[in-house]
């Protein structure tokens, strides 16, 4: 086995053998600066493709079964080739020897159709993982996030009624989450909880919600199109082992409102309790979320 080539002060690219999207030689850990996708290819003309991103705490790759899995389900609603899950996870292993060392990292996967040829056929898929230094997610964690809810603009029902919205895939069309978040920056809050127009409550941009009454955790069900997420999945088995009940459920804002406590759950920030909702403070629980942070994903105290 050859000895993993560091790339020091910038972020790793790696591509994946087979499809001619990548720029830059398969399995060869590069900088990302020197890391180049085919501008002809679907992930960049039409955002056509998937993608995961996993959280690395200590050097360990969290719920990495339940990402691989979920970006196989995405690309099967997209209709695309099968991602090969063993590449990618050798691809972000080797990835994540060539970054330099870091408390918390985060890898991504994606997989893209493929590059649309001259003759308009699509030579592809395109695989590559990139390891990065996250946001510092200290003071979220810490202190918590101010969300607004906003209007989703459908009804709960829409991965049954209109299952080509591809409700439910990790698509790496990202521009509306993306204006939703600068909304809640229009509104002074740090992120959202989107309703949808029958008045339920759906998930966050990048992250799923979590409510907590007494003893009893739920999370809104994966079949109101939703993502279905990894740390939400990994804080219910938290819960789970301690004897306390962890359910997904039809919830409404007022489940919200009238939450003992209540967490935005994705893989790079873990849980970010909510301390207000439309400005008006929500209970933090400081302890149970320094609590799980350590018990589920491994954290330091
Ligand atoms: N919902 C959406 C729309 C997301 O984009 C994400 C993650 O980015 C999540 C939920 C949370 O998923 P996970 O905890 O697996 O990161």
């Amino acid at each position: 086995m050859t000895e993993p080539t560091t790339v020091q002060n910038d972020d790793v690219v790696v591509f994946l053998a087979g499809g001619n999207g990548r720029a830059s030689a398969p399995l060869v850990p590069v900088p990302q600066s020197d890391a180049a996708v085919n501008v002809a290819d679907l992930a960049v003309t039409r955002g056509d493709g998937v993608f995961e991103s996993i959280g690395v705490v200590g050097g360990r790759l969290i719920e990495l079964p339940r990402h691989l899995a979920r970006l196989a389900h995405s690309a099967e609603l997209l209709e695309l080739p099968p991602p090969d899950l063993a590449a990618f996870e050798a691809a972000a292993h080797t990835a994540l020897a060539a970054h330099a060392p870091a408390p918390e990292l985060l890898v991504k996967l994606f997989h893209s159709r493929g590059v649309e040829t001259p003759a308009h056929t699509i030579d592809g898929p395109t695989g590559w993982v990139q390891v990065l230094e996250g946001a510092d997610h200290t003071a979220a964690r810490r202190d918590g996030v101010r969300v607004v809810l906003l209007d989703r603009g459908y009804r709960s029902d829409i991965a049954q009624t209109a299952p080509w919205l591809l409700q439910g895939a990790k698509t790496l069309s990202y521009a509306l989450n993306k204006a939703a978040l600068r909304e809640a920056a229009r509104r002074d809050a740090d992120d959202v909880v989107f309703v949808s127009t029958d008045g339920v409550l759906l998930e966050g941009p990048t992250a799923n919600v979590v409510v907590r009454h007494g003893d009893v955790f739920r999370t809104p069900r994966t079949d109101l199109g939703i993502l279905a997420g990894t740390t939400q999945a990994a804080f219910f088995d938290t819960v789970r082992a301690q004897g306390l009940t962890a359910e997904e459920a039809v919830l409404t804002p007022d489940d919200l409102t009238t939450a003992d406590a209540a967490w935005l759950c994705s893989s790079g920030r873990l849980l970010a309790p909510i301390r207000s909702l439309d400005g008006a403070p929500l209970p933090v629980d400081a302890h149970f979320t320094a609590h799980v942070l350590t018990q589920a994903f491994g954290l330091p105290t």
